[in-house]
């Protein structure tokens, strides 16, 4: 098309080296050389705004996690088969943020690994491989999490054992919803093993809300247990809590996460009930290479050290809230509701009424022009998905919501 030569070259060059499933953001990618804090710059010095970004939640280049990364590299970087201290200071630090009952760890180093040993340590607790999860639910890369992530599409097949709900509009019909879901795989000889959910829905359309409480008993119910992805809503991103299911009210049997975890270095977990790991253990042996190596976990500990000394949770509703009131406040017959926990949004984009993916791309790549980046999500591809880091501040918030305002003129 007409895109500036460089960018041009570039993405020719990328086609060129890298296999063909890669998919590059906006109508005119973005080219960055470096970043710090909630600002992304390019070649030529150029600052974006991240309003996107769930991994780098503390900021690019936080200097306190870069500090503790650089420090346990140089001292001692080795895995789980030997004995350290460092992989269990990291447990205890993050089973500090749990609730009792939830008192084992395992990490992975990405969150589809962490979902993929989730669901493999549930059908050997339950005898079962039958799995529900929501409609436009995104769990992860594994064949096992691509078989059970409907929003890759009809290119990809959902496995035989998976069965999908609509994202929640409330509690009671949600756990009817998932109750006949298992009611189903029983009935075509697949015993129920987990429900697996996004906290927070994001791929669904970000829903926040408390709706998991009766679909958890219908889930125990039906002999399964209940697997909550805290990918993305986890470490803070809701403001409240640390972790969406509490926003729930519910108490998971296991609990994934990742993404924010090491600020940008790869590291994940999953976060379960004794009871609930044991049948896996005893069957199986699980090493992960680089999963809870001590660099990763020096790295975490400095991570769940910044959220909790920062306070960012606290910045995180406060922010969070003044940009949800300042969408709110916008008047424009494109916009719809505004869902907003923490400094997670969601914003319905419209036409004529109705949902609008064309208009929410529109919008995306208008503020890209403007250097804020979003994106959008949803089954109809028409919400906003706005996800700044959990440090940003309301200079920021607001230039944010003034650019908003101003792609929304030239819509
Ligand atoms: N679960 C959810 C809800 C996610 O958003 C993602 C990543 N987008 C994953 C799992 C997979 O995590 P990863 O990309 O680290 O494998």
């Amino acid at each position: 098309g007409n895109l500036p030569p460089e960018t041009e070259a570039l993405v020719a060059r990328r086609q060129r080296l890298l296999g063909p499933a890669y998919r590059l953001f906006y109508e005119t990618p973005v080219h960055f050389v470096r970043a710090q804090g909630a600002w992304l710059y390019d070649a030529q010095g150029a600052a974006y705004l991240d309003c996107y970004n769930n991994v780098a939640s503390l900021g690019h280049a936080h200097p306190r996690v870069l500090e503790a990364t650089a420090r346990q590299a140089a001292i001692y970087a080795s895995h789980t088969r030997y004995l350290n201290d460092t992989v269990l200071d990291c447990a205890e630090k993050l089973l500090s943020h749990f609730p009792p009952e939830l008192s084992q760890v395992m990490f992975t180093c990405t969150g589809s690994e962490a979902n993929d040993l989730a669901l493999r340590i549930c059908f050997a607790a339950t005898g079962g491989t039958g799995l529900v999860v929501t409609e436009n639910a995104y769990h992860g890369v594994t064949h096992l999490m691509a078989g059970a992530s409907p929003s890759l599409g009809p290119g990809v097949n959902l496995g035989p054992h998976v069965r999908t709900v609509p994202a929640p509009r409330d509690a009671a019909s949600f756990a009817a919803d998932v109750a006949a879901a298992f009611a189903d795989l029983s009935r075509h000889g697949v015993k129920p093993a987990a429900l697996l959910v996004d906290t927070i829905f994001s791929s669904d359309g970000v829903i926040p809300g408390a709706f998991l409480g009766p679909a958890v008993q219908a889930t125990h119910e039906a002999g399964a247990l209940m697997i909550a992805d805290e990918v993305q809503p986890g470490f803070g991103r809701t403001g409240a809590h640390w972790w969406g299911f509490q926003t729930h009210g519910i108490t998971p049997d296991l609990v994934t996460m990742g993404k924010p975890m090491g600020n940008g270095y790869p590291v994940a977990a999953l976060v379960a009930k004794p009871e609930v790991l044991l049948p896996f253990g005893t069957k199986a042996r699980y090493f992960n290479t680089f999963g809870g190596n001590a660099v990763a976990c020096a790295t975490a500990m400095a991570v769940m050290e910044v959220i909790e000394t920062d306070d960012l949770l606290a910045n995180a509703s406060r922010i969070g809230a003044l940009m949800a009131e300042g969408l709110r406040s916008l008047t424009h017959e494109a916009l719809g509701e505004t869902r907003q926990a923490g400094l997670f949004l969601g914003l319905d984009i419209l036409e004529d009424g109705h949902p609008s993916a064309a208009r929410a791309a529109r919008l995306v790549n208008l503020l890209r022009e403007a250097r804020v980046l979003i994106s959008a999500t949803g089954p109809k591809g028409h919400v906003l998905k706005i996800r700044p880091p959990l440090i940003l501040t309301e200079a920021q918030a607001d230039l944010f919501l003034t650019a908003t305002k101003a792609a929304l003129r030239l819509l």
